[in-house]
């Protein structure tokens, strides 16, 4: 079997997001790989139990994945409802999912809560983002997961032409 790639369900366009949409990543690649059958797409949130959709979350005081699993931040909705176990729930049962179907790498959107890796918003709902890890990527990343994120797929490429 090639070697899998665990996928934001939402990158495939499947209607995972907050807002009940996708945000399907068109690129060749992703097709090549899915003919291949690599992917393997995975909603970390809506596996924690969360509806779709749901009030958008962001990790508060600027802080990132590492500090919510250390509890030194929660993930609050804009309507102040906390989420946290939810987002970690769903980490984890990321991460064991990504475990069993066989994935050593991950291909998450960048700028969520649970799935950023690049950057993520920094609590305050005003559009304004920092350098830091989601929840499920900071977890991915403990469980030895390489992490990309979709604007590496240069990388992530290079990275499965090296494995294949
Ligand atoms: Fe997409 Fe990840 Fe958010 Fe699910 S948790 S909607 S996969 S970014």
């Amino acid at each position: 079997m090639p070697p899998q790639i665990l996928i934001s369900a939402c990158l495939l366009g499947r209607p995972v997001r907050y807002d009940g949409k996708g945000k399907p990543l068109n690129d060749p690649r992703i097709e090549r790989w899915k003919a291949e059958g690599r992917l393997v797409g995975y909603c970390p949130e809506q596996a924690g139990g969360l509806p779709t959709p749901r009030p958008p979350a962001e990790i508060e005081g600027g802080m990132n994945g590492e500090d919510v699993l250390a509890g030194r931040a929660r993930v609050l909705e804009v309507t102040g409802g906390d989420v946290t176990a939810e987002f970690v729930e769903g980490g984890k049962k990321a991460v064991a999912f990504a475990r069993e179907q066989g994935c050593d790498v991950a291909l998450l959107i960048d700028g969520s809560p649970s799935c950023g890796s690049g950057f993520i918003y920094d609590g305050s709902f005003s559009g304004t983002c920092h350098p830091g890890f989601g929840v499920t990527a900071a977890l991915m990343r403990e469980a030895g997961i390489e992490v990309f994120s979709d604007r590496e797929l240069d990388r992530l490429a290079a990275h499965i032409d090296r494995t294949a």
